[in-house]
């Protein structure tokens, strides 16, 4: 006779430390996605998105990282129509020494637009650009000021163009 047990998977201690971890991420893409997506309008690239994700997340423990977390966020905003504009000023349309992004003005911003900006290093721009370039199971990673940077970003643009607060994803 089968018993509950039977059907419990085997997991190493660090199995079932990287399982909540693989939890927290599935829950914080879903949270992202109501959050962005609360219209009962379909959005089936949205689902296949969040699909994708959830797929990665549970075959390969691994992905639950802020970088892979922050690339999905990004692919969402890509989704709902606010992607961050990265090759040139969001303000002026110079190509060339984008220092800052402004989430008012919808991307990255040039040193002479840069008020209403905050500083953004180059290792989180090449962030932003391979994330939204590569699949999620290829999502780039960074050092944890690139990380904030990124998340800074993705957070101002979905508050100033989608009204909408998401979670935190890195821990404060
Ligand atoms: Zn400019």
């Amino acid at each position: 006779m089968r018993g509950h047990n039977d059907i419990t998977p085997r997991r190493s201690a660090a199995g079932l430390r990287d399982h909540a971890a693989t939890l927290d991420a599935a829950a914080r893409a879903c949270d992202a996605v109501t959050r962005l997506f609360e219209t009962s309008d379909p959005h089936p690239e949205v689902f296949r998105l969040l699909a994708n994700e959830l797929a990665l997340l549970h075959t390969d423990a691994t992905q639950a990282r802020p970088g892979n977390g922050l690339a999905f966020r990004l692919k969402l905003l890509l989704a709902a129509g606010i992607v961050p504009q990265l090759a040139a000023c969001a303000m002026c349309g110079e190509t060339e020494h984008l220092r800052g992004f402004s989430g008012a003005a919808g991307g990255v911003v040039c040193t002479a637009c840069e008020a209403a900006s905050f500083p953004l290093a180059e290792e989180a721009y090449h962030f932003l650009v391979g994330a939204l370039g590569s699949s999620l199971a290829h999502a780039p990673d960074g050092s944890e000021l690139t990380l904030r940077q990124v998340e800074r970003a993705i957070g101002e643009t979905a508050e100033h163009h989608a009204h909408v607060r998401l979670r935190p994803l890195l821990a404060a």
